[in-house]
């Protein structure tokens, strides 16, 4: 560093430009500054005599910082601001997000991610960490996609992810709802078997109609394993009908895995304890297709590697 200060200094010499007394005049430009003054008239008592001499680099700094945060908004460092600091008996630089780096992460920090009747663990899912294989490529890259037009604020269909048992499916929709949330989008991801056989036995009017509502209105809702689970008529189509129907309406965000492709997922819907309904299976296919596109998820089951 010295080196290059010595031969900096020996071509400025050779044009002509005096950099001590370049550096001085910006030395002095600081440390006039008013908000540089305030500081060390409000703070005199803890600097050492010679402070100000050897903080002079830093309070060039910070002026220069803040001079460049309130033209642009912006500073070297991204989403900080300068200030002024004592330390050690010297004046030093610190950096603090601005106010609108502490909204974000406000807002950021509601966004939430629900998981029902599925392990705590997957709120750590990833997409980055998302092992990449070829059959799995279409599908991370499409999940991507769904994340960018909504940081984007573009309109998006789900995804509804097939594949068999073992495969990443509830991985890789954790992983599309970490992303999500960041982006300030509340997630609701359930496990559907387990939640609709809990419906029914844990029945209370109260709960039950908030939670449909919750699911009904959620920013993001994920279906997971849609298709194995065991539907009455009421769980099809005062529940599942409804929340769907409702989403389609709104253009809200829905993604899905399934075991099943959706062209079989169908005759899953068709009958119920009470009877054959092949019209309202029908009409819930529809739903699914309007809210989502499918993607097949290949690749072996992960689950004893
Ligand atoms: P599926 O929902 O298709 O049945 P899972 O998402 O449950 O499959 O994944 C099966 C197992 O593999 C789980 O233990 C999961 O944590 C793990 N897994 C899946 N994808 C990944 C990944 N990309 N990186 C790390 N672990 C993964
Ligand atoms: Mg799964």
């Amino acid at each position: 560093m010295d080196n290059i200060n010595k031969v900096l200094k020996e071509i400025l010499r050779d044009k002509n430009i005096d950099l001590d007394a370049e550096y001085e005049k910006l030395k002095n430009n600081a440390m006039n500054d008013p908000e540089v003054q305030d500081f060390i008239a409000l703070h005199q008592a803890q600097l050492k005599p010679d402070a100000i001499e050897k903080s002079a680099a830093n309070i060039y700094e910070f002026v220069k910082q803040r001079d460049k945060f309130l033209e642009t908004d912006q500073t070297t460092i991204q989403g900080f601001q300068p200030n002024l600091i004592i330390s050690n008996g010297l004046i030093d630089v610190a950096y603090s997000k601005t106010a609108k780096t502490l909204a974000k992460e406000a807002a950021e920090k509601n966004a939430k991610m629900d998981l029902i009747d599925l392990p705590a663990s997957l709120k750590s899912a990833s997409l980055i960490d998302y092992d990449r294989t070829n059959e799995r490529a279409d599908a991370l890259t499409k999940a991507v996609a769904t994340t960018v037009a909504v940081k984007e604020k573009q309109p998006t269909k789900g995804l509804y992810l097939s594949g068999d048992f073992g495969v990443g499916k509830t991985y890789l929709l954790a992983g599309v709802a970490t992303e999500l949330t960041k982006l300030n989008q509340n997630v609701i991801l359930v496990h559907m078997p387990t939640f609709i056989a809990d419906l029914a036995k844990s029945f209370k009017e109260n709960t039950t109609s908030s939670m449909i509502d919750k699911m009904k209105e959620v920013d993001v809702l994920m279906l997971d394993d849609i298709g194995a689970e065991n539907l009455s008529q009421w769980s099809r189509d005062d529940v599942l009908g409804v929340i769907l129907q409702y989403r389609m309406e709104n253009q809200l965000l829905t993604y899905f895995s399934s075991n099943f492709k959706m062209r079989d997922l169908e005759p899953h819907f068709v009958e119920t304890k009470t009877g054959i309904e092949p019209v309202k299976a029908k009409r819930l296919m529809e739903r699914i297709y309007a809210l989502s596109e499918e993607v097949v998820v290949g690749g072996q089951n992960r689950r004893h590697q």
